[in-house]
């Protein structure tokens, strides 16, 4: 049985909705020896994976990217787990279990050269009741003389073998055009956050706070209004404005110029309109008054912004007005209410006298580096395995959730998947989190971290 939950790691308030699938994850099951590693090597084309000796050995590392075709997906290597069972079958048996668990696909590779035994009959009938999609790998068939024992293996009952040498690589493109077929649908590409054009900046914060003051301060002479849709004569919303070199898109400034001489408008209004503007923005820049104490306003505002998922940056303005006593609780004030924010890079400014107004696109294009963070998959084990050995789950009830893979299922923002064998509990994933920030950075950004536990 395998639940979802989703973690909001780094979120205020609700959880988003927000989850894009992982990239699907293909499991390669079968007894020790028939020459698993040596596919998943010949599969992502590196000698990454290890291939051991010793039957049953467990591996470090065992999922790893792969692409084939344009396409990506996650190759498993099950021969890296040592189940608990006792007795070979009966450990193969908890590999395909587990596989079927966790795999969209699951390649079950077979030794040609042997021909079905006992424990892959056994391996297929609980294939064949997951109802998952099961790729059958004849392997070790190096030359045509020993198609003859691939073709055998029909009487195992679950389709087509595909004759493979993963040594010498013969038949493996075949192999994954099948593997490519039975892999879901395609996720959609990812959203107009994939858009070229200049980079899409929101300016939020609660009224007087100087969103109309930074704005004509980094607009200068260069500004220059843009349609939002083209060809219709809705008001323009956005600018174009010049800064570090590059064109930059600011969101809703006609928003932000016309709530000032609105003066200010409802509430709900202006949540909608940060709402809006979050939509269409890959970066926030959330602009608090450093003079005032933080409001709850302020906080929502961080926490919209989070949700939604964009990068982040914190600017401190109107800090001339800023004495020395402030300053002082200023920083006690950032530690104790922003402690949920403190990946965010924070500036600070006056928009009245320009004070650091150069360190603004420094800090945004820092979040947007941290936001469009990709580890490697082989990467990102390699850490949870060093973590979970330094650092293992506390024990509870007897039993200690394992983490027994992850992906990253995508950027803008970076989203984990953590395939485990429990429930990680809060203290734990806010370890992960914070470990995970240590390691990769993602400054700037939010990370999404979603569990899939058999239990
Ligand atoms: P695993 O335990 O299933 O991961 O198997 P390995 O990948 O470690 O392979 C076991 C042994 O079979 C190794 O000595 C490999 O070199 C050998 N082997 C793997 N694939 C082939 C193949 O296609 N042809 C031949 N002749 N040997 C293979
Ligand atoms: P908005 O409602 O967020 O667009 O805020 P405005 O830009 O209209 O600014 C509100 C008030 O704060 C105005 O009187 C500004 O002159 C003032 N203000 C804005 N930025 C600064 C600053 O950096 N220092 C000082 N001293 N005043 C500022």
């Amino acid at each position: 049985s395998e639940s979802e939950y989703d973690i909001e790691v780094a979120g205020f308030g609700d959880e988003a909705e927000r989850e894009l699938p992982p990239a699907p994850v293909v499991a390669v099951v079968g007894r020790p020896n028939v020459g698993k590693s040596t596919l998943v090597n010949r599969i992502i084309g590196r000698r990454e994976a290890v291939v051991e000796d010793v039957p049953g050995v467990t591996r470090d590392r065992v999922a790893y990217d792969a692409t084939w075709n344009g396409r990506r997906f996650t190759v498993v290597d099950t021969g890296g787990w040592l189940p608990d069972a006792q007795g070979l079958a009966a450990a193969i048996a908890e590999q395909a279990r587990l596989a079927v668990d966790l795999a969209d696909v699951v390649m079950f590779v077979v030794d040609a050269t042997v021909g079905a035994t006992d424990v892959d009959e056994a391996v297929v009938e609980i294939l064949r009741r997951s109802g998952k999609p099961v790729v059958l790998v004849a392997n070790k068939v190096d030359d045509v003389g020993a198609e003859s024992d691939a073709a055998l293996l029909w009487s195992l009952g679950i389709g087509e073998p595909h004759p493979v040498s993963a040594v010498h690589g013969r038949g493996s493109g075949d192999l994954l055009d099948a593997v490519l077929e039975a892999l879901p649908a395609e996720a959609p590409p990812e959203t107009f956050t994939d858009l070229g054009g200049p980079r899409r900046v929101a300016l939020l914060g609660r009224p007087n706070v100087g969103k109309s003051s930074l704005l004509n301060k980094l607009a200068g002479e260069t500004r220059a209004v843009v349609d939002a849709v083209a060809g219709t004569t809705r008001d323009p919303i956005d600018e174009e404005i010049q800064l570090g070199g590059k064109t930059w898109r600011f969101i809703d400034t006609a928003g932000i110029r016309r709530r000032h001489r609105e003066n200010q408008g409802a509430d709900f209004y202006a949540i909608l309109r940060t709402q809006s503007a979050l939509e269409r923005a890959e970066v926030a820049v959330v602009l608090v008054d450093a003079e005032e104490p933080l409001a709850e306003q302020d906080l929502r505002i961080i926490s919209m912004v989070v949700d939604a998922g964009r990068a982040l940056v914190i600017a401190y303005n109107k800090w001339d007005l800023l004495d020395e006593e402030r300053r002082h609780y200023l920083e006690r004030e950032i530690d104790r209410q922003l402690h949920n924010a403190r990946w965010a890079p924070r500036v600070n400014v006056s928009a009245k006298t320009g004070r650091h107004m150069e360190k603004l696109v420094p800090a945004i294009e820092t979040a947007l580096e941290g936001w469009n963070t990709r580890v490697p998959t082989a990467k990102l084990n390699q850490f949870f395995a060093d973590l979970v050995n330094a650092h293992p789950h506390p024990i509870r009830g007897g039993k200690q959730p394992k983490i027994l893979f992850a992906t990253q299922a995508g950027v803008r923002p970076p989203r984990f998947v953590l395939f485990t064998s429990g429930f990680l509990e809060e203290g734990y994933r806010r370890f992960i989190e914070r470990r995970l920030r240590e390691e990769f950075g993602f400054e700037g950004t939010p990370i999404d971290i979603t569990m899939k536990i058999r239990e």
